[in-house]
């Protein structure tokens, strides 16, 4: 039976690798969910017959389309957008956009593969999708990062709808251009549709802890994983990767949690602040001016700043990786485990490499992977919709204390997963076979569409 699953897996990999060419960090994550299934599909002969994987690992619908735009001295750009819909079984596409000069077809999928599979954990009802463009929003104007979102937006409105496909935000796509993104949607289709974008300003339409429920969710999942070990963040060193949404907000529930997060970091380097990241001063530098990470360690004295060069150096106990896929690899798992890291939680999608999560593994870290740890801004997201709908407004204590229900409620399933499935304390396997089985059964429900 084992032989046979394995084969079964390895042809629907080949499958993808042949269909789907020059696309590394899709395939990556298909990979990983690949071999989490071998044992769900020992257990379900349907699966195979009905050829339930390979449905699932091929998106609904991709779309790609041009987006010109022009800047402030009139030069004309040509950017590409993308939007993926990647599987509707249990609810509209939902996922966030994203706007960095990486994005392209394969990294799109990826993240919409990973969405499915993570929106399936919530238990809310959410299918996946994710977008963007090759866009560069840095150093563009307030006024050029406008025009680009109203031309990308004159495409993308005829696809979204709130119970067709709602987007949100992503790496470079922030509250700034969800505001842009929904003016343009509202003007064109003549609709307020308060359900069609989340991540929306407080004052029309938005929730309250949506902004900082990615960040928040992840601490709350660390200090899940860490209770299993009968330990908790107080007193906990954390390092913590990026400078954007994610990171910020975990900085700031490890710190409310009782740990002292130490790290912070952008594209050109990073800062270390043994006596823990002042918040107040990296919400300024990066939230409000926009600037780069060294300007933290120019205005605080315990600061120091490090260009180029691993976050991952800084010992620590837990850490927190919220940049972006694949930022940390083996050499920096190997350093973190010789520092004493005991616990690492994905806040970004997939930043560890697979070897990286092998030798964490090996050497029983705890590894709480990303379509769990960071499923709290996508659950909040879906609250947001709920609330939206319903055309009511929850308070920040109400709406937090079901933010932390949710990521309890995840990080239970995913480790009762993990035990009935024979591996205990495998997150990464609990996580994928929890979240195919929600939604491999809603697949089978909807027939062969
Ligand atoms: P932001 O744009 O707010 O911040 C991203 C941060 O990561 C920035 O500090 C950025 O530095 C850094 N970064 C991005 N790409 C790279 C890179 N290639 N190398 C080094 N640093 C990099 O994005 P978010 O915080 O929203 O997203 C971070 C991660 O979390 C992504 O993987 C995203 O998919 C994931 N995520 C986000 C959610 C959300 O609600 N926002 C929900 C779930 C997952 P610089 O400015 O120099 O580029």
């Amino acid at each position: 039976m084992g032989t046979d699953v394995n084969a079964i897996t390895e042809r629907i990999y080949e499958d993808v690798l042949r269909r789907n060419p020059a696309q590394p960090e899709f395939h990556q994550a298909v990979r990983e969910v690949l071999d989490s299934l071998a044992v769900v599909l020992a257990r379900h002969s349907e699966f195979a017959e009905l050829k339930t994987v390979e449905r699932i690992c091929e998106p609904e619908r991709q779309i790609i389309f041009r987006v010109p735009w022009q800047d402030d001295r009139g030069e004309v750009h040509i950017n590409r957008g993308f939007r993926v819909e990647f599987n509707s079984a249990l609810g509209p596409y939902k996922g966030g956009l994203r706007f960095h000069p990486s994005v392209n077809l394969g990294i799109v999928k990826f993240l919409g593969f990973e969405q499915t599979f993570k929106n399936a954990l919530t238990g809310m009802p959410i299918g996946g999708g994710k977008g963007g463009a090759d866009f560069d929003p840095k150093d563009r104007s307030d006024t050029e990062v406008m025009r680009f979102c109203q031309s990308f937006m004159t495409e993308l409105y005829r696809h979204l709808g709130e119970y067709t496909d709602v987007a949100a935000g992503d790496i470079g796509v922030g509250g700034r251009e969800i505001g842009f993104l929904f003016g343009q949607y509202k003007r064109i289709t003549n609709r307020y549709e308060s359900g069609v974008l989340t991540g929306k300003g407080v004052g029309w339409g938005g929730a309250l802890v949506r902004t900082e429920a990615t960040g928040y969710g992840a601490a709350f999942f660390a200090s899940e994983m860490l209770k299993v070990r009968g330990d908790s963040l107080d007193g906990k060193t954390v390092a913590v990767s990026g400078a954007g949404n994610v990171a910020i907000y975990a900085i700031e529930k490890v710190e409310q949690l009782g740990g002292k997060a130490v790290t912070a970091s952008d594209s050109s380097g990073y800062v270390v602040d043994e006596r823990g990241i002042d918040l107040e001063v990296l919400k300024q530098v990066k939230e409000v001016e926009r600037a780069r990470i060294s300007a933290y360690a120019d205005r605080v004295p315990t600061a120091r700043f490090v260009a180029g060069g691993s976050v991952w150096d800084v010992p620590c106990q837990v850490a927190i990786p919220s940049a972006s896929q694949n930022e940390l690899d083996s050499h920096a798992a190997v350093t973190l485990v010789r520092n004493g890291c005991q616990v690492v939680v994905e806040g970004a999608n997939m930043p560890c490499t697979p070897e990286a999560v092998k030798v964490f593994q090996e050497a029983g870290v705890a590894f709480g992977p990303g379509k769990a740890a960071n499923a709290g801004g996508v659950a909040t997201s879906a609250l947001e919709m709920q609330q939206n709908a319903s055309r009511d407004r929850w308070t920040f204590e109400h709406t937090e204390a079901r933010l932390e229900e949710i990521m309890r409620e995840i990080h239970a399933s995913c480790h009762a997963t993990a035990e009935e499935y024979g591996a205990p304390g495998n997150l990464v396997l609990g996580a994928n076979v929890a979240g195919f089985l929600r939604v491999a059964e809603a697949v089978h429900a909807h027939g062969l569409i």
